[in-house]
């Protein structure tokens, strides 16, 4: 269709600039296994993210379920229902059992006043999301696992680059991932990173990402594949020298969104933390829709009916999955089902003009009764 708009674009550098990154693979031969490509990557998102810590892997998902398993855990995690899936799968797949905490109805985060409440003898770790780049209630969540004794592990995947009271991101908990997908803030195509404290979990986090291997004749671990190749560090190199820029871009387009939503009744924006400086990766919109006229399907169905895709993000809820056979008690989350039955992420990508905004928000107002 003509002028189809998507939720989102993938970032990528000039043609010329990627050629450029990869051409010495072309005398070198080395395409994986920790190159250098892989090494400037990780020494440039040190600095970048500002933490002491860091290792790539193939995505954002073997990040968050190779750091649970490097951490040797049992029993239950605390987390969130108002995710993507990879999250509840990580702690699934490692044999953990999720236990749903409901969200903040602000930050759409996990509501760090119902955590205490959750917590059993059985309950080994916290997982929460930084959802839509939203960042969690980093004290109070600290507060409890130090008085628990719990690990804490952030999906970081929508927090790219954002600092909270001038600390990078990626330096809180004892682990926070980062997912480089391609629709990410940052992208290296396919990849992920984890940041964290403890030299020996990071030690146990390369093996598993190395089949255990420990050396040329040491194999002292069951480990899976999740190395990050010299391609997609490369792309990650190229991307990084324009994330700031994106970011700015991606900023003017939400200013936009904001200075025509803002006013208009049942329709519900996230409230800006000043104490975060944000990577605008996401623009959700909640449609209350007794006061604003219209239900959630509505507007995207006619937001689709132009070309314009939105996303029913998070939705459904992980809690409600298939795979789990109803094994979780949504009624359990509250605010999470309200939240995922009325919420659409609207296209956002540094790159959207401001006309397509504009477009997009009349669409959207039409709605209106
Ligand atoms: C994208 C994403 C992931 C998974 O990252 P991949 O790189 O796609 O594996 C995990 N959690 C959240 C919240 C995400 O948005």
């Amino acid at each position: 269709m003509e002028n189809t708009i998507l939720v989102t674009r993938s970032s990528m550098p000039k043609l010329d600039e990627y050629v450029n990154e990869i051409s010495s693979m072309w005398d070198s031969h080395w395409l994986t296994n920790m190159g250098p490509k892989h090494k400037e990557l990780q020494a440039e998102l040190c600095e970048y993210l500002g933490v002491e810590n860091i290792d790539l892997l193939t995505n954002g998902h073997m990040a968050l379920e190779l750091t649970l398993q490097a951490m040797n855990l049992q029993g239950e995690v605390i987390t969130t229902p108002f995710t993507f899936a990879s999250t509840t799968h990580a702690i699934v797949r490692n044999g953990l059992t999720p236990v749903f905490c409901d969200i903040d109805p602000e930050t759409y985060c996990m509501d760090a006043s119902r955590i205490e409440k959750l917590i059993t003898d059985q309950t080994c770790a916290v997982m929460p999301v930084h959802v839509y780049g939203n960042v969690c209630n980093i004290e109070e969540i600290e507060r409890i696992a130090h008085k628990y004794e719990l690990k804490i592990i952030y999906d970081a995947a929508h927090a790219f680059g954002e600092t909270y009271k001038g600390r990078g991101i990626g330096s809180f908990g004892d682990a926070s991932c980062f997912s480089f997908h391609a629709t990410k803030v940052f992208n290296s195509i396919e990849g992920g990173a984890v940041c964290f404290k403890d030299k020996q979990l990071g030690a146990k986090l390369y093996e598993l990402k190395n089949f255990g291997i420990h050396g040329p004749e040491e194999v002292s671990a069951v480990g899976a594949n999740a190395k990050m190749n010299e391609f997609c560090a490369a792309m990650g190199l190229c991307n990084l020298r324009h994330v700031e820029e994106e970011i700015e871009n991606r900023c003017k387009v939400v200013k936009h969104y904001c200075s025509r939503l803002s006013d208009a009744d049942g329709i519900r924006l996230t409230a800006v933390n000043t104490e975060v400086k944000s990577n605008y990766a996401y623009f959700p919109v909640v449609f209350e829709e007794k006061l604003f006229g219209a239900s959630r399907a509505e507007v995207f169905d006619r937001l689709a009916r132009n070309g314009i895709g939105a996303r029913k993000y998070f939705y459904p809820l992980t809690n409600t999955f298939k795979c789990f056979h109803k094994k979780y008690d949504v009624t359990k989350t509250p605010i999470a089902l309200h939240i995922s039955q009325r919420v659409l992420t609207l296209p956002l990508y540094g790159d959207l003009a401001l006309e397509d905004v504009d477009r997009i928000c009349d669409i959207i107002l039409s709605c209106k009764y």
